[in-house]
């Protein structure tokens, strides 16, 4: 039985568990993987109890990456060059770190075809990672290389960072790598640089996994540039690893299987539903939450829950200041999981608030015909249809061509909530096949 483990602050979230030991099961051997948390003051003793009971080695994670470093007898020369250790291996007695984060970052680069040879990149975050980043960019001899950081005089002097200002000035990246955590979740609303900045970009590599998609890599999507996240960098760098540990190569097509076990569900989990009001979003949602054993989230109701009627928030404050709520409300529902969200009818009209969905969540589009909700929809306690049937034809005009823009999938509901609920669980089941 081989025993490892992964050392950190936080660990709660981590996917390391399910990397290793399905590496294991796939590899025939048999092993346990531990989750050990603990503050830098207890590193070392914490580090001598695993060694002492027998462990091949340990991960190390934010934030002991560099602190661990003391504790050690032998340190690789990649983990040298870098300042950091995210493996530790304990062999004869002596404690080795290595860094496995730098084969994960170039077999991911390499896999998307991202060349460094030659080319100018822009590295975002001065902590571990983007030393790791910088230590490939040199060792496979980029062109230029901007390390970014928030505060560059007090970075790392060995890093020669600039402030996110010298990314406007420069006239074009061939690859921008975020090594911050800037948009990870919960702080998914985020993104570490300006559409100006992402327009100047060829590809971009995110190291974020969680979200798969996060604004950065929405963005760079929408203005056709090469996006990638880092689950493929934190499975090979896993795999590394075990290669450290266990004395088993490195093996391209056990990764593969591990990263396309973990590439969905976890990251978009959430069904979102969009379409005009009266169109069935509540009721197919709450259907489809029942049938997946989901939880339910519906925007409006939240605003409700917790600022009033929405009729009085649109005639006591205006559309803007509702939009605002909805936002938020978007923000929080996408920070869930296994969650179907049924949205008000005009949130696609606020891009922030359907990127944040997006990245956790696939969007389905409820088409209901026109002549169905004129027959259908009550229009009392719907402020932006106080016009009546004219204001409705106009909405549905208007808002069709960005629902169709937001949706991964679009169903057409002429028939029963019910019925358009198991198209929609066909549907992605199809996708996620
Ligand atoms: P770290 O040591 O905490 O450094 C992150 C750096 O990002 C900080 O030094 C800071 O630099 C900058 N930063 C922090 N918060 C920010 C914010 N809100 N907005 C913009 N910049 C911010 O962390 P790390 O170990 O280098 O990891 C960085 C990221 O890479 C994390 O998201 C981590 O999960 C990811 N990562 C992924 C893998 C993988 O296998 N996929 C491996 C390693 C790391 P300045 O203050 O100088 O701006």
């Amino acid at each position: 039985m081989i025993k490892a483990g992964l050392i950190g602050g936080k660990l709660s979230h981590s996917l390391s568990p399910q990397i290793h030991e399905k590496y294991w099961r796939l590899s025939g051997m048999l092993g346990r993987y531990a989750l050990i948390e603990t503050d830098e003051r207890h590193l070392k003793e914490r580090l001598d109890e695993i060694q002492a009971l027998g462990f091949a080695g340990v991960n190390v994670t934010i934030p002991h990456k560099t602190a661990v470093m003391r504790c050690l007898d032998v340190i690789s020369p990649e983990a040298d060059a870098i300042g950091a250790v995210n493996t530790i291996h304990f062999r004869s007695g002596k404690r080795i770190g290595h860094n496995t984060d730098y084969f994960g970052l170039k077999s991911l680069l390499d896999r998307n075809g991202f060349t460094l040879t030659g080319s100018r990149v822009a590295i975002l975050g001065s902590g571990g990672a983007a030393r790791c980043a910088l230590a490939l960019c040199r060792d496979e001899q980029a062109a230029e290389v901007l390390v970014v950081s928030r505060s560059p005089e007090k970075a790392d002097a060995m890093l020669n960072a600039v402030g996110y200002e010298a990314l406007d000035a420069s006239d074009r990246i061939d690859l921008l790598i975020n090594a911050t955590p800037s948009g990870m979740f919960p702080h998914t609303g985020e993104c570490p640089v300006s559409d100006a900045v992402i327009q100047k970009c060829e590809n971009i590599a995110d190291m974020i996994y969680n979200p798969a998609r996060t604004l950065l890599l929405q963005k760079a999507a929408k203005l056709g540039k090469g996006a990638v996240n880092g689950l493929w960098m934190l499975c090979a760098q896993a795999i590394k690893a075990q290669e450290i540990w266990t004395g088993r190569p490195f093996e391209e097509p056990i990764c593969r299987t591990i990263y396309e076990g973990l590439k969905e569900p976890v990251p978009r989990s959430n069904i979102v539903l969009i379409g005009m009001p009266g169109s069935g979003k509540s009721t197919v949602g709450q259907i489809l939450a029942e049938r997946l054993f989901y939880r339910f989230a519906d925007t409006d109701a939240m605003i409700e829950a917790q600022h009033g009627l929405i009729q009085t928030i649109f005639d006591t404050q205006g559309e803007a200041v509702f939009r605002d709520m909805e936002l938020k409300a978007a923000r929080q529902a996408a920070c869930r999981q296994n969650c179907v969200v049924s949205t008000g009818g005009g949130i696609v009209q606020t891009g922030a608030a359907m990127d944040a969905l997006k990245e956790t969540g696939i969007v389905v589009y409820i088409d209901r015909p026109l002549e169905k909700l004129l027959n259908e929809v009550d229009i009392s306690g719907r402020p932006l249809l106080a016009g009546g049937r004219q204001q409705l034809i106009a909405l549905f005009q208007k808002r069709r061509a960005l629902y169709r823009q937001y949706a991964d999938v679009v169903i057409d509901n002429s028939g029963s909530a019910r019925q358009c609920a198991e198209q929609i669980i066909q549907k992605l089941e199809d996708i996620r096949k």
